[in-house]
């Protein structure tokens, strides 16, 4: 909640005219208790899960020709009822998940300074927070993903997320309910160390999950933008991860190549990829 009556007000305390971005925020949040614009990331994030991978799924039903031409593992076609129930048990994770999480919600962004008022951040102040949360988590998350696959973990945690070797749009969520909440750390580490405000976090998590249903979508678009993101992995690096499945350790990154190369994880996707073009 915004602690001005009115828009005057607003301007008065930030010493100058509210840009219409600001103005929009003051007209959307000045009334509304904090507690539920903390609750906004879950709701942002369930529409994101459903919304986005149905073009992939349409693509695949309605146009299979095409849908062919930039299909990672063309063999593999998944029938809309594995869609569907895919979509079904990953929402049956992720809702008793974000249940609990929307109680701590509030006070987890109380915790890492998430501020909520005026003024908005900059642009250049949304990239700059951006690019660290986007290499913090990067880091971290090879880390846990390297940990899910030992022993123990992969037979009582990971296999769940292993369960399609050829990963399609919903399978990005579909995992067992203690992976969802590890790594939903990382993605929490980087707002916690570089505090920002509750829009750059909404954009931040809307951003991570969007990328994450990229690289699970099952097909490699040479005219995508990902494209020219320096190092950054996509669709066909994890996609290998998911073919080789448990007993594969390769690729473990899950946005930029980096840490599987320092690492010496890309060895056996390195092979295949050599292999591939020594048949083509
Ligand atoms: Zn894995
Ligand atoms: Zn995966």
């Amino acid at each position: 909640m915004i602690p001005y009556a009115t828009a005057a007000e607003a301007e008065a305390a930030l010493g100058r005219a509210m840009t219409w971005a600001e103005a929009a925020w003051f007209r959307y949040s000045a009334t509304m208790p904090d507690y539920l614009l903390s609750c906004h990331n879950a709701l942002i994030l369930l529409v994101i899960h459903t919304v986005m991978p149905l073009p992939f799924l349409l693509l695949e039903h309605l146009a299979p020709a095409v849908a062919l031409r930039y299909k990672l593992q063309p063999r593999v076609r998944l029938s809309l009822a594995t869609f569907l129930r895919c979509y079904r048990d990953s929402a049956r994770v992720f809702l008793p998940v974000v249940g609990p999480f929307l109680l701590v919600a509030y006070p987890l962004l109380k915790i890492t300074r998430v501020r909520m008022g005026l003024p908005l951040p900059s642009v250049a102040e949304i990239l700059s927070q951006l690019v660290v949360y986007l290499l913090v988590e990067d880091y971290l998350n090879y880390w846990i993903h390297r940990l899910l696959h030992t022993k123990w973990a992969y037979n009582n945690i990971h296999h769940v997320h292993h369960e399609f070797t050829a990963p399609a749009g919903f399978t990005t969520t579909y995992a067992h309910w203690a992976e969802v909440v590890i790594l939903a750390i990382p993605t929490y580490l980087g707002p916690a160390i570089v505090p920002c405000h509750i829009t750059t976090h909404w954009l931040w998590f809307s951003i991570r999950l969007m990328e994450a249903i990229e690289i699970h979508c099952g097909y490699d678009f040479p005219f995508s933008p990902a494209k020219f993101i320096p190092l950054y992995g996509g669709a066909e690096y994890h996609d290998y991860h998911h073919y080789v499945g448990g007993q594969g350790h390769s690729n473990f990154a899950s946005v930029f190549k980096y840490c599987d190369y320092i690492y010496g994880t890309n060895k056996g996707y390195r092979y295949h990829k050599a292999n591939v073009a020594k048949v083509a």
